[in-house]
């Protein structure tokens, strides 16, 4: 229904939108976080690693410009495209003065080929005047706004440490919708205390927003992490494949058809990642989604509904 895929990838979005592949540049802004700052917390969310889950960016002390220059070379090896996102992705990515914001942005905008950018962050890190110039930036350029959810149920996003309550992330995800902005969410499966059942709650509570975009990923326990920790102290159930497969496909089914469908795999870094190591075969688990959609005879939306 997507070119070869059952689902709404990002891949066929960014191809109908531009023409061609769209590159994502993975920079470091030189953020932190209210989750580490003891603004809402010191230690971060329970599973974030020590680089603010941007483990694949470049060094955060050079420029925006470097950075950029850096991402493009290193991705020239693997795509011809001449199409990128500039994409915000360690810690989170407003929580700055907007005036060091707005600067840091418009570097990144500046680069050649820049088409779009996408900024990760938490919904309170969004004020008015963040959303103000979010919804500038939004009348310039290609503009996708990623928050972690991880969960929509309130306790276990407290055991996370996430530090905001999901009713907040409803209302900012509606303040961004009334200015047009394009809102991602990320979703994990395969927390600590939750079973299928809470993991499709969430999928239906996100389905039922109908946000432009999903990143669906199944929870890594990163070495150095508190919840590594956590893990050897109190070891959980981890999905297996075949769960995560089978969860995923059902989240498919649930999600509106328009959803674009970011990632369906995470990635860990391969030297920190303890469980689950079946995610280091990424290849393998997208064509077991693909290949479960196919035996179900389904597809993205299948089972959506508002
Ligand atoms: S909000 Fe993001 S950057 Fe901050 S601690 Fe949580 S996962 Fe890490």
């Amino acid at each position: 229904m997507w070119n070869e895929k059952k689902y709404h990838s990002l891949d066929y979005e960014m191809k109908k939108i531009f023409g061609e592949k769209a590159i994502k540049l993975i920079i470091d802004g030189g953020f932190t976080c209210p989750n580490r700052d003891g603004t809402a917390g010191y230690r971060g969310c329970i599973f974030c690693s020590e680089r603010g889950s941007g483990d694949f960016s470049s060094e955060r002390c050079k420029s925006i410009e470097k950075q950029i220059e850096e991402q493009k070379q290193i991705m020239s090896g693997k795509w011809k495209s001449s199409t990128y996102i500039a994409y915000f992705q360690s810690y989170t990515n407003t929580y700055d003065s907007v005036e060091n914001l707005r600067k840091r942005f418009y570097e990144a905008l500046d680069c050649e080929n820049i088409k779009g950018l996408a900024i990760a962050t938490r919904p309170d890190c969004i004020d008015e005047q963040v959303l103000e110039l979010l919804s500038e930036l939004n009348s310039k350029t290609f503009l996708w706004i990623e928050l972690g959810l991880q969960t929509a149920d309130d306790k276990t996003a407290e055991f996370l440490r996430r530090g905001y309550k999901t009713q907040q992330f409803r209302e900012v995800c509606s303040q961004l919708k009334n200015k047009n902005i394009r809102t991602v969410v990320h979703m994990i499966m395969g927390l600590p205390g939750e079973i299928k059942t809470d993991m499709l709650n969430t999928v239906k509570y996100v389905a039922e927003l109908n946000l432009w975009g999903v990143k669906i990923h199944m929870l890594h326990i990163l070495r150095g992490t508190d919840l590594a920790d956590y893990y050897m102290q109190n070891p959980f159930h981890i999905l297996t494949l075949e769960e995560y497969v089978d969860v995923v496909c059902d989240s498919l089914e649930l999600l509106s058809e328009g959803t674009v469908v970011h990632r369906l795999t995470g990635d860990g870094k391969k030297s920190d990642l303890i469980e689950p190591l079946w995610t280091l075969h990424k290849l393998k688990v997208l064509s077991d989604i693909d290949k479960t959609l196919k035996i179900r005879e389904s597809y993205q939306g299948k089972k959506f509904s508002l």
